[in-house]
């Protein structure tokens, strides 16, 4: 037969018989169990210095409660943040406080600022970043990720050349489907390195299949280092290069770097 626990009026609870604790810090065995089966891992973290503060401050009910309540909340909305951010699969941390906007010329502190507050993502606008190696591409866009995460939003980092390969096998252990909508799903994609290897037919393929189904539905993040008017050397097919700059270009912020390698300016400086 199951317990049945009732609460009258004014009692004090740690004057209950078992299963409740006979002093308010020792937390039984019971309790826990029930924490870990209700999945209340917050309050189960917290529940023995709650009870050891509100026994020395006092605290009602309702206050105590409210306390461990809170307490599960926060502990819920930590673990979905480094979900999240384990899920971006970022290849390195990078912020916007630690770009020099002095080293770079092609972009203004300001219109990044004004990204950072990913009004692009509400938009499914797109961003290009054009520029050498060296020159902060990939810096910006990660940091424009861990904003887009800090709002909320799901985020994915991948090269380009990763996600089509992931794209090809998956056509090999039919499993096609399902990767593509992990690419689609995210409300940013970030594809880092567009244009450092040619692509072949179907790849292309896969790429255009990635960017059409995302146009003006979801924001993607572009970095590359080959300006448009070469594309069509990364794409092999010129009308499937046209649809893909088309519908990328539509509603787009596009930013040439310019100058050096910051590696290579921090070399020479030192
Ligand atoms: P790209 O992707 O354009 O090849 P990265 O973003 O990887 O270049 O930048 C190379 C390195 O130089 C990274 O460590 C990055 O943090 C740093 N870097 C590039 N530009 C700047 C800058 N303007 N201020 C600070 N660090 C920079
Ligand atoms: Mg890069």
């Amino acid at each position: 037969m199951k317990q049945v626990f009732t609460f009258q009026n004014n009692t004090n609870p740690t004057s209950l018989t078992p299963p409740y604790p006979e002093k308010p810090t020792a937390v039984n065995k019971t309790i826990n169990q029930l924490l870990t089966r209700f999945n209340l891992a917050g309050i189960r973290k917290t529940l023995d210095l709650r009870l050891h503060e509100a026994q020395e401050d006092n605290l009602s009910y309702s206050e105590f409660l409210e306390i461990l309540l809170h307490d599960e909340k926060e502990n819920r909305e930590d673990n979905r943040r480094k979900r999240l951010y384990q899920e971006a699969r970022f290849p390195f941390e990078k912020t916007i406080d630690d770009f020099d906007f002095s080293f770079q010329p092609g972009i203004k502190k300001g219109e990044i600022l004004e990204l950072a507050t990913c009004k692009y993502i509400e938009k499914h606008e797109n961003i290009i970043f054009v520029g050498q190696p060296g020159t902060g591409k990939t810096h910006l866009s990660i940091a424009l990720g861990l904003k887009a995460l800090a709002y909320g939003y799901t985020v994915l980092f991948t090269t380009v050349w990763d996600m089509i390969t992931t794209l090809q096998q998956s056509r090999a252990d039919h499993t096609y489907k399902r990767k593509i909508d992990y690419y689609l799903k995210p409300d940013l994609l970030i594809l880092d390195e567009l244009g450092y290897k040619t692509m072949g037919e179907t790849t292309v393929e896969d790429f255009f299949e990635i960017v059409s189904a995302r146009y003006e539905k979801k924001a993607i993040i572009i970095t590359s280092n080959r300006d448009f008017p070469s594309w069509d050397k990364i794409f092999f097919d010129k009308t499937l290069t046209g649809a893909i700059i088309d519908r990328l270009i539509h509603h787009c912020h596009t930013f040439i770097l310019k100058g050096e390698s910051y590696r290579f300016q921090n070399r020479t400086r030192d």
